[in-house]
């Protein structure tokens, strides 16, 4: 999996070096779209990953039913859980959205929101202009989550927006395209300049829109057992799939089933559609 890259280098303009992904958004009309990127949200619960001072937690309380904030920074955390006080549909767990459980984020607590609690079926919606030092340990989470979340909206580093979105035949196709692909329709809405954040980040920024919608039964595909396929067949983008796949697998194996899925023995991973990956990975099974 490609780690995203850093966003902790500054301009001239703010040294400051930013902590935890700690670029705030300036730019209030990008704000706006973003939250409206979300659709009609008056009777879901969203779900945002780091408020940070709140520039899209205060679009979000007065047009959504719940709102739950996952900050990780303890300050910002105690901040937005005095600012936001008085208002009883939101509330700001200091956790890490990387793992903390789902259960937890949006369970039941006492207090004002008890006629708020989520049934079992309530899925949500989430949003967040994401910490670029985990976005995609964040984007994987997001996606393994995705029997509980409607549609996402997020801001990441453009690049990486570029590689979420990418078709498979090109060269931004890799392991995340993939996955996101697996689980969601995706989306790239627009792009914003450095100059839309304090302290301004060295790269520009990219939103994208997930709509959960898992092709598994379609694939004909085992999740958990399909990923660590995945995973194994992106391993060293430049290898042949075949080079990638024959650690695991005898290469005859992986020769035969190429045959079967309709693949050239010269393949790579990004040269493939998921249905291809899938057939590939049915036809492995098989083996
Ligand atoms: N939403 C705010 C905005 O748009 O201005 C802040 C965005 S800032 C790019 C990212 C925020 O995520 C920061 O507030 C940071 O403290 C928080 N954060 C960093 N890592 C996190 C994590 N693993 N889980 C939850 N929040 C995190």
């Amino acid at each position: 999996m490609a780690k995203s890259a850093s966003k902790s280098g500054t301009s001239s303009a703010d040294k400051r070096k930013p902590k935890l992904g700690q670029n705030f958004l300036v730019d209030a009309t990008a704000a706006r779209r973003i939250v409206e990127a979300l659709g009609d949200i008056s009777q879901r619960t969203v779900i945002e990953i780091g408020p940070g001072r709140g520039v899209l937690t205060n679009l979000l309380i007065p047009r959504a039913r719940r709102v739950i904030g996952i900050e990780l920074d303890r300050v910002l955390a105690a901040q937005l859980r005095m600012g936001y006080a008085t208002k009883p549909n939101v509330e700001i767990l200091e956790s890490d959205f990387v793992t903390v459980e789902f259960a937890s984020m949006v369970g039941r607590r006492p207090g004002p929101l008890h006629d708020l609690r989520p049934t079992q079926a309530e899925t949500v919606d989430v949003v967040g202009n994401l910490p670029y030092y985990v976005t995609s340990d964040i984007v994987l989470r997001i996606l393994e989550l995705h029997p509980h979340i409607e549609r996402a909206v997020i801001m990441v580093q453009k690049e990486v927006a570029e590689r979420i979105a990418a078709e498979p035949g090109s060269r931004n196709y890799g392991l995340l395209s993939a996955t996101a692909q697996l689980f969601a329709r995706v989306e790239n809405l627009f792009t914003l300049p450095p100059s839309s954040f304090s302290p301004p980040p060295k790269v520009h920024s990219s939103v994208l829109r997930l709509t959960m919608a898992p092709r598994l039964e379609e694939l004909r595909v085992a999740e958990g057992l399909f990923i660590t396929f995945l995973k194994l067949a992106f391993a060293q983008k430049r290898k042949t799939l075949l080079n990638n796949l024959r650690g695991k697998y005898p290469e005859a194996d992986v020769r035969k089933a190429l045959k079967a899925a309709g693949l050239r023995p010269d393949v790579r991973a990004e040269a493939v559609p998921l249905e291809k990956s899938a057939a590939l990975f049915r036809a492995l099974q098989q083996e």
